[in-house]
């Protein structure tokens, strides 16, 4: 066998799963690695103490001497936790994230030396990050980039380092970063959502996104891993056969978890507990080798951070067992892709969650005002929304029969259908008193605490309401969740706003009472969006067809997608609610244009030098061995030869054949990738790699796919998928 791919079986099967002993219970050492609220107290003065939680709950800014107090009482907490560096920790636009680390050691003449952080460091450093994407941004003014101190997310220690969660942004303030913006619409959400609240509840004050995600990956062992260059290279498989067994039993999901991912998990779990990630659940997945991790629900910047550490966390963690994490959307054709549905909801600092049915009328009315602006805000931004999912990992994902298609819509059950389509009826104007008393008995009121709706469970559908939150489900595996965040928390931010500007009018100008107000709003949203509502199957052709004729979008390709980002709506959308700048969002868009760019490039020069370099001479190789015997065989049975070697014969020609037909289209996907490459236009050139090079892959792969089921196993030089996806 192929040494490489020998080598890397050998190891996998002698591996053994590390024993994971848990000797405390999980409660007692959660958090424990986090300089959270109870930490705090022990070694903050009670002054520094209020400041932060000030900054924590109102947003307020923490002064300047009181920072010093707080760094010299995080010093020491990290010192006596074993940490000698500390580090701005933050989130680059690449998707990984990023830190620097700094001693606290200093030297302070005549050969001593101290332990030292002040404020200054806490608060603000200046990293030499130039060479983060920035879409221009730093190149227009200066290059210098800023990391400031967060105070919502609070600080941890990983390993022997000291994290302080930071925004990055540039010189003159523009964000080069993804907690930046998605702060900025967590605020923007917050004060619209509190405007509304106070129609119903006077005693709101601050109101909380959350976000619960769940994230699906792949645990393949890393020898396996390192004998595939094309994973190593681009985090998927970019050829290999299918293996004759794959999902088709759907033996694995929900099955007994392997040992060796088990080992990882729990040594994961632990790792979680101490840094106050609250994972709660794991399981296997559909495809082989795929599971699921997910916590209990947070504040959506904690959630988003905690989710970065975790991606990071698996990776070191995953080292220990001897595997990889992928946490591409399809590492493997034919079986399921990962994603990351993002759990989302909003609630109150009065304890109310306000996308759930409540006891009374009233609040019912409340959580219809908050779902139904939710449905308008999705059905008006659909596009948008589809462009905060957008990756060419994730466009492998999206409408491949699997996961949600690229059209958004929003899915929300029997129950909550009939309510929508009972108040579409409502009268126009001021409501009778008859009538105000039936809707609030009779719909408003017939809404269950709890939504019991089986069909609930509609999996294909993009954006579900699953009883007391929505599930973003169409989010990628390898995503930073602070993107699709920052968009839904800013579309919604933005209905709010309108929706209070319009029963205000109906108050004010029309003599209105409050309820009659808010039902004759609500009453035009539910006719205004009802296209985007969809309770069918989405993966099939025919909501395609209907999607169409409801005129929603349907943006196949990364380059197509993301262009509305760039549209006069979505940017004056972002400029007004303060969370993004005219020049912030078109250097997003050419930040995720590139990088879309240069992902297709990175696969198109792998395919290229794999099939050249591996599958052509491993087949040739093979070709010879069979004339080889062809000509052994003229030897023996001289004329006749052809009769016995006919097989043979008929073998060698479609070898030829796949050879000429791979190497011909290397060269033309070669060609098509240098035509891409001299575009000028960032446009042109993503959607030149979107619809002449990335198509080619296919073509390629299926020549080389058949050659590996042509060629002797023993020649064949890349680890086949059935080995990759069941050998652990
Ligand atoms: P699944 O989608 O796997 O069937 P669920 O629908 O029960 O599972 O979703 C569970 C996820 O939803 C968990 O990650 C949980 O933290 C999250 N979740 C539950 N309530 C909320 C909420 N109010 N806000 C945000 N996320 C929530
Ligand atoms: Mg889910």
């Amino acid at each position: 066998m192929a040494e490489l791919r020998f080598h890397a079986l050998k190891q996998t099967l002698e591996r053994v799963p590390i024993y994971i002993e848990e000797k405390e219970r999980r409660s007692s050492i959660f958090g424990a690695n986090v300089f959270n609220e109870s930490t705090m107290r022990q070694y903050l003065t009670k002054s520094a103490f209020n400041e932060v939680m000030d900054a924590i709950v109102k947003g307020s800014k923490i002064d300047r001497l009181v920072a010093d107090h707080i760094s010299t009482g995080m010093k020491e907490w990290a010192i006596s936790k074993g940490a000698t560096h500390y580090t701005h920790w933050f989130q680059p636009l690449t998707g990984a994230t990023a830190e620097k680390h700094d001693a606290f050691f200093e030297t302070i003449g005549e050969g001593a030396s101290i332990e030292k952080f002040g404020g200054g460091e806490l608060v603000q450093q200046e990293p030499d990050a130039s060479s983060f994407p920035n879409g221009g941004i730093r190149n227009m003014f200066e290059a210098r980039g800023y990391t400031a101190w967060d105070p919502t997310s609070p600080a941890f220690i990983y390993g022997t380092t000291l994290c302080i969660p930071t925004v990055f942004v540039s010189y003159t303030g523009e964000a080069l970063d993804y907690k930046t913006p998605l702060l900025r619409a967590l605020q923007a959400i917050d004060s619209a959502a509190v405007a509304v609240c106070k129609y119903f509840d006077k005693n709101v004050k601050k109101v909380n996104a959350s976000l619960g995600w769940e994230q699906e990956y792949f645990l393949i062992d890393k020898a396996l891993v390192a004998s595939r260059p094309d994973i190593v290279a681009t985090g998927r498989t970019l050829l290999g056969h299918s293996s004759a067994k794959g999902q088709q039993l759907d033996d694995h999901y929900f099955g007994t978890i392997p040992n060796r991912a088990m080992s990882f998990m729990r040594d994961l779990e632990h790792e979680c507990m101490l840094l106050g990630i609250p994972v709660k659940t794991r399981h296997n997945e559909v495809a082989p080798n795929q599971f699921e991790l997910a916590p209990i629900f947070e504040e959506a910047n904690l959630a988003v951070d905690h989710n970065s550490l975790l991606m990071d966390l698996m990776h070191k963690t995953a080292e220990r067992h001897h595997f990889k994490v992928l946490f591409h959307e399809k590492p493997f054709a034919g079986v399921n892709g990962s994603g990351k549905h993002n759990n989302w909801s909003l609630s109150t600092d009065t304890g109310v969650n306000l996308l759930a049915p409540g006891k009374t009328p009233m609040s019912n009315l409340q959580f219809l005002t908050f779902f139904i602006n939710t449905i308008k805000a999705v059905h008006d931004n659909e596009e948008l929304l589809r462009a905060a999912i957008a990756s060419a990992s994730n466009d492998h994902r999206l409408g491949a029969n699997e996961a949600p298609p690229a059209i958004i819509s929003v899915f929300i059950g029997n129950q909550l259908t009939k309510v929508l389509s009972e108040l579409k009826n409502v009268t126009s104007g001021k409501l009778s008193p008859e009538e105000k008393t039936e809707l609030k008995l009779n719909v408003v009121g017939k809404i269950p605490e709890i939504m019991l709706d089986n069909t609930d469970r509609n999996r294909t559908s993009p954006f579900a309401f699953t009883g007391n939150k929505f599930e973003f489900r169409a989010v990628g595996s390898k995503a930073n969740c602070a993107n699709p965040m920052t968009v839904l928390n800013s579309i919604v931010a933005k209905q709010l706003i309108d929706f209070k500007a319009e029963v205000d009018v109906l108050i004010d100008k029309k003599d209105m009472k409050k309820d009659d107000a808010v039902f004759n709003v609500l009453r035009e949203y539910i006719k205004k969006s009802k296209n985007i509502l969809f309770e069918g199957n989405g993966y099939g052709e025919a909501w395609e067809k209907e999607a169409e004729k409801r005129g929603l979008s349907n943006n196949k390709t990364t380059p197509e997608a993301l262009k509305v980002r760039v549209s006069k709506k979505v940017i004056d959308l972002f400029e007004g609610l303060g969370v993004m700048n005219k020049i912030e969002s078109e250097a997003r868009y050419e930040i995720e244009m590139e990088d879309y760019v240069h992902r297709i490039q990175i696969e198109g020069r792998v395919l290229g030098d794999i099939t050249k370099s591996r599958v052509v001479p491993t087949a040739v190789k093979y070709q010879n061995t069979l004339i080889e015997n062809v000509k052994g065989l003229k030897e023996i049975y001289g004329a006749t030869f052809k009769t016995v070697a006919k097989e043979q014969l008929r073998l060698i020609e479609e070898i030829s054949s796949h050879i000429e037909s791979i190497n011909s289209k290397v060269d033309k996907m070669t060609e098509e990738r240098r035509a891409a490459n001299h575009e000028e236009n960032i446009e042109t050139k993503a959607l030149a790699y979107a619809y002449k090079v990335n198509p080619m892959f296919a073509d390629i792969r299926y020549h080389c796919d058949k050659l590996e089921l042509l060629v002797d196993d023993e020649l064949w030089p890349l680890t086949k998928y059935r080995e990759l996806l069941f050998t652990n």
